[in-house]
């Protein structure tokens, strides 16, 4: 018996030299890692296995974890954090706009005309072309036209008598079309203004080419059944191609998941087809964006969450509201100090905003409107309250504002008590700056824009984001705007007093977005059990020159443990 005994318990000591718990594919050490949880312990090594943080320690403690497969990358004292959640943006829109002809940086009216006129040479007769990301404001030399800070289309007319030309505005709420775009789109001195739409005329009537809001859309149908859509197989096509050309883009800018302010139900449905058969690594929060009436039908297949693996979400409906400062299209309660005539456009009717609000909540979806202006927010703070006679219910529901960018300031408390997100991108703050004030005058824009310091304070839970092709995707200079409230190099800060700090920076572009997605037991912060979504930096954004963090470089993207971009 005695022997028996002793022999027992040679088998445990043997037992008990192997290794104890599980071990790790891959171990990254020699690393600064801040984790973004709320205790801020500081860790220099992280274990992962499969698509999952085994642990997080020392590079004593972390040993445990390994054996003979463990693969060990070194981090070379580099910063590692959560991988960056892009809060609000156009993923298709961000691929399609990678595909056309950038305005963005285009400084003047001419300069446009030449970058069309280089498209027009090398096109083919009756192709369309297409353009984004200009800005009025930013050119140095249009001449008005009768009174509206826009350029004619005659200019564009000219150099592209065959072409039908189309140049979206930076915030996607205007466009200018030429003279044959305008014809295949059936628009002539006659065609009224639709409903939230302006069609600009000149003192005699005729369109000028420039279009605003709704009245942008019989010119996009134009393009989409001519030059846009081709048919079914073609447009799949196109979608599968600016989905890959945006998942490449956010690996590079260390964006490991993405939220989609609104697509169809048909490209909603590419899009999971591609997730399910693994050609997308990055993970997808889409809201769906259809009129009333399709959403009706729609809704019946939501909420889809979490398939392929936690890559592919499509559990919330999007609306618009109103439409976007810089085009004079912000809803607001007093008219535009610029344009005393004018206070904005309501782009889809109030009840139509009230039918999909509660659709989301028989559905147990979330709701995602787009509100810019004051009167904007304040419709839709209204319109959430009415929704849910249980104001837990609504608290529970989680719902968003989509910009929450001009707010009476008696309705910052309003986001807080019913816990409405505000869903913001602190890039808009630093490149609108120059001209909200001339928008809104000094009181409004001190007391009411880009509140974030205030609504934070008040405890509302503030996200992060670009709303790329807007703005470019490079989250970097969206965290530089948020504790600066400035561009990179620029001089003069816009209200600094409304900054975040460095912390609550990072918190809105990880751990806040997760939250805005129902997703913060999967991803936000570094954890263990929760997804391995990461992303190693050449400096560390807590402590390096404030100056400096637009120019932080990525050293690699990781989702799932798979290593998806390395510099
Ligand atoms: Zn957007």
């Amino acid at each position: 018996m005695k022997w028996l005994i002793q022999l027992l318990l040679l088998l445990l000591f043997l037992v008990s030299c192997e290794p104890q718990g599980p071990t790790a594919d891959i171990i990254i050490h020699n690393a600064e890692i801040h984790t973004l949880r709320p205790e801020g312990q500081t860790y220099s090594a992280i274990a992962i296995k499969g698509d999952r943080i085994l642990g997080l320690g020392t590079e004593e403690s972390i040993l445990k974890f390994v054996d003979a497969g463990t693969n060990m990358i070194d981090a070379r004292g580099n910063f590692l954090m959560p991988g960056l959640i892009e809060g609000h943006g156009h993923f298709l829109g961000f691929g399609r706009s990678l595909m056309e002809l950038d305005l963005l940086e285009v400084g003047s009216w001419a300069e446009t005309i030449a970058l069309v006129s280089d498209e027009v040479a090398k096109a083919e007769p009756g192709r369309w072309i297409t353009g984004r990301g200009w800005h009025q404001d930013k050119w140095t030399d249009v001449t008005p036209v009768d009174g509206s800070p826009y350029p004619d289309h005659l200019d564009l007319s000219v150099i592209s008598p065959d072409n039908p030309v189309i140049l979206i505005h930076a915030s996607g709420h205007s466009l200018i079309a030429n003279e044959r775009a305008m014809k295949e789109a059936g628009i002539t001195r006659d065609t009224p203004d639709p409903d939230g739409g302006t069609i600009r005329r000149d003192e005699e009537g005729n369109p000028i080419g420039v279009f605003e809001e709704t009245a942008m859309y019989p010119i996009r149908e134009a393009f989409w059944s001519q030059g846009g859509r081709g048919t079914e197989e073609e447009e799949r096509a196109r979608i599968r191609e600016a989905a890959l050309i945006a998942q490449e883009e956010a690996f590079r800018h260390g964006i490991t998941s993405f939220q989609d302010a609104g697509l169809s139900m048909q490209e909603i449905g590419v899009l999971r087809t591609m997730a399910n058969d693994g050609e997308l690594d990055i993970r997808l929060w889409i809201m769906l964006l259809e009129n009333y009436e399709s959403m009706r039908v729609s809704v019946k297949q939501l909420p889809i969450v979490g398939e392929a693996d936690n890559r592919f979400t499509v559990a919330a409906l999007k609306a618009f509201n109103d439409g976007a400062l810089g085009s004079y299209g912000a809803l607001l309660i007093e008219p535009y100090s610029d344009k005393p005539e004018e206070s904005g456009q309501l782009v889809t009717p109030e009840e139509e905003l009230r039918s999909i609000a509660a659709l989301a909540r028989d559905h147990q979806l979330q709701y995602c409107v787009h509100a810019i202006g004051d009167l904007a927010n304040k419709m839709m703070l209204d319109i959430y309250e009415e929704t849910f006679e249980d104001k837990d219910q609504l608290r529970e529901a989680r719902w968003r504002i989509e910009h929450a960018q001009h707010l009476r300031p008696e309705d910052i408390n309003r986001f807080a008590e019913f816990g409405i997100i505000a869903a913001m991108q602190t890039i808009h703050c630093a490149s609108d700056a120059a001209f909200v004030v001339t928008r809104l005058g000094e009181k409004r824009a001190e007391e009411g824009a880009y509140m974030w310091r205030s609504l934070i304070d008040a405890g509302v839970l503030v996200t992060n984001g670009t709303d790329v092709p807007v703005e470019r995707i490079n989250p970097f200079t969206g965290l530089y705007a948020a504790v600066s409230r400035k561009l990179p190099g620029q001089e003069m800060a816009f209200y600094p007093e409304q900054s975040m700090t460095r912390e609550e920076a990072l918190r809105s572009y990880t751990i806040n977005n997760a939250i805005a997605a129902f997703e913060e037991d999967l991803k936000g912060s570094l954890e263990e059990g929760k997804l391995a979504d990461l992303i190693l930096l050449d400096r560390n954004l807590l402590t390096c020159e404030k100056s400096d963090i637009p120019n932080t470089k990525v050293l690699m993207t990781m989702v799932g443990g798979k290593i998806v971009y390395e510099d």
